[in-house]
């Protein structure tokens, strides 16, 4: 998460006309998400090695026993930061982003209900409110994404490969959304767009089930770096971007905005994404 997103954002914008108002919308967050990143500071403890090691190696995320440090009173104005982006970029939801944005939360309790990866309290407020609980959750998810990067920015370097190839974040513990394709034989890695970061993952396993390997396959995506990876056994998809002969490390959060028509195409062949992934 730094600056220089910000410019990715404007050559992708410039290549891709189609994509604008999207890719401008996200921008726009980014862009208010990189001031809240540049704000925070080296947490006075973290994790050590071995430390790292025990946890990953019983299957626990980094941040079940270190808990993202978040600042609430900043988390509360991207909050609202975002409430009015939201408004400018998608008016015909003015009237949800206002009750939203009204009401006087409890910031501490939203962040840990994220944090514990069970939403349904979220999505109850919504309800009770009577407010579109995506919305709510978009709005939470992203004013909270600047302090989960800068923490797993601080801990992504002790994830060691063989001890965590789980379709989850080794850091925050939510299913990865996209794959690449890197390195020696095409290691594959998933993507965590909270954290923004990626670890290794099994090259032949679907992320979503335990399905045979009989039962993945994957859609070619004609004259592009895309593959669709599909699994017949769950009906799940990921997209997986071959990176292997890239110059550099491609942006994937912006890969994400930038391969819509790849989740379209994929869900009308009658693939699914993982529900608890959350996206306006
Ligand atoms: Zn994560
Ligand atoms: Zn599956």
């Amino acid at each position: 998460m730094e600056k220089s997103d910000l410019k990715k954002f404007d050559q992708a914008i410039e290549a891709n006309a189609s994509l604008e108002p999207i890719l401008a919308f996200y921008r726009a967050i980014v862009k208010e998400q990189i001031k809240v990143y540049g704000k925070q500071q080296a947490a006075k403890e973290l994790p050590d090695q071995t430390e790292v090691d025990k946890l990953l190696r019983q299957g626990h995320p980094i941040n079940s026993q270190w808990p993202v440090s978040v600042n609430y009173e900043q988390m509360k104005a991207l909050f609202l930061k975002l409430g009015e982006i939201l408004s400018e970029h998608r008016p015909e939801k003015n009237n949800d982003i206002k009750k939203i944005t009204a009401k006087d939360w409890d910031f501490e309790n939203l962040a840990q209900i994220f944090a514990s990866d069970n939403l349904s309290p979220i999505i109850k407020e919504a309800e009770e409110e009577q407010v579109d609980p995506s919305l709510l959750a978009f709005l939470i998810v992203n004013a909270l994404r600047p302090f989960y990067a800068f923490q797993a920015q601080a801990v992504i370097g002790l994830v060691k490969d063989e001890e965590w190839q789980r379709p989850h974040c080794p850091v925050c513990g939510q299913r990865g959304e996209m794959a690449v394709l890197q390195g020696d034989g095409g290691k594959r890695y998933l993507y965590c767009p909270t954290c923004d970061v990626t670890w290794k993952y099994l090259r032949l396993e679907c992320p979503y089930c335990d399905a045979d390997h009989e039962k993945l396959r994957y859609l070619e995506v004609e004259d592009s770096l895309y593959r669709l990876d599909v699994c017949e056994n769950c009906q799940g998809y990921i997209k997986t971007l071959d990176a292997q002969e890239l110059a550099s490390v491609p942006n994937l959060f912006l890969e994400d905005l930038l391969t819509i028509h790849l989740d379209l195409l994929a869900q009308k062949e009658g693939y699914t994404k993982d529900p608890s992934v959350i996206r306006q």
